[in-house]
């Protein structure tokens, strides 16, 4: 449908939104429309007529950026959270109605059944303090010493998605773009580099603590507090903080 309505506008670009149907969609309609398709897009640039797109590479270690060449169209999909909010604006834009016969095109596939996710023990998008691990944990085992900051900080854990797809803790655990937005009071992350798809579901808690051995790791970028070091020297010493500050205060 999308393609329909966009062949007769002839467009230079199609925006879209990098989410799952985004991800299906964008190959798709370029196929269709004959143009080039670039996902999981974090920044777009026009700087005097030429087009350049940035896009995570290497599991996000890397960004590439890709020109497009002369007047070359494309299908662009955009990551969520790529761009800050803009001043809602006073003109109005044009909103053209276009009917569009959609028996006349073909349906390749269908949805069986919508199923909802199980829910799970902990809804960490209520929690006031969240405690955060990335893959720089390195073992499922080392997990603990992260869940018992949470513990001690009064506070639930969570993690990155590589934590999950690893089957370390349960989706229902995961911060970001596939996973929850959290807006806690406090989010602790340690070990987690900060690739735009976790920052978007944490990056407006009200402070952001990042412990990471890495100085230059993007979550720094949106942390209030940043401790650059050994999350395991730090973590166990900012626990053992947080067990004696409870026991004077109680
Ligand atoms: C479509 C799509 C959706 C995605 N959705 C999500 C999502 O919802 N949530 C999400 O999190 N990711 C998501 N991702 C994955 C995302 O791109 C990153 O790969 C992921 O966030 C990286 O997780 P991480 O920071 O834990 O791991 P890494 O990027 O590997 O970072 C590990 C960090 O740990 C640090 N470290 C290592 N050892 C130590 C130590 N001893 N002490 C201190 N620091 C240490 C390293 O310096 C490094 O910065 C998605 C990706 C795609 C393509």
């Amino acid at each position: 449908v999308i393609a329909e309505v966009a062949r007769p506008m002839e467009p230079r670009f199609v925006l879209i939104g990098y989410s799952l149907a985004g991800m299906e969609l964008t190959p798709a309609i370029a196929t269709i429309l004959g143009m080039n398709a670039l996902t999981n897009c974090v920044n777009l640039e026009i700087c005097d007529g030429a087009v350049t797109v940035t896009r995570p590479v290497f599991d996000s270690t890397m960004h590439a950026q890709v020109a497009l060449d002369g007047n070359d169209s494309a299908v662009i999909a955009l990551q969520k959270g790529s761009f800050k909010a803009i001043e809602a604006s006073t003109k109005q834009a044009a909103i053209e109605s276009v009917s569009v016969d959609v028996a006349a095109i073909p349906a390749r596939s269908k949805v069986l059944a919508i199923s909802d996710e199980p829910a799970g023990d902990v809804d960490i998008t209520k929690a006031e303090i969240v405690v955060s691990v990335g893959r720089g944990i390195g073992t499922e085992e080392k997990i603990s010493i992260i869940a018992d900051l949470a513990e001690a900080l009064g506070g639930v854990l969570a993690c990155s998605r590589p934590v999950v797809d690893v089957g370390w803790l349960p989706r229902e655990r995961q911060v970001g773009a596939s996973g929850r937005t959290v807006t806690p009071k406090v989010y602790v992350a340690c070990g987690i580099s900060g690739a735009i798809q976790h920052l978007t579901g944490m990056r407006d808690s009200h402070r952001i603590i990042a412990i990471n051995k890495d100085p230059n790791a993007p979550i720094f970028g949106v942390a209030h507090i940043g401790v650059v070091g050994d999350l395991f020297e730090i973590v166990p010493a900012l626990t053992k903080a947080a067990k004696e500050a409870r026991a004077a205060r109680d």
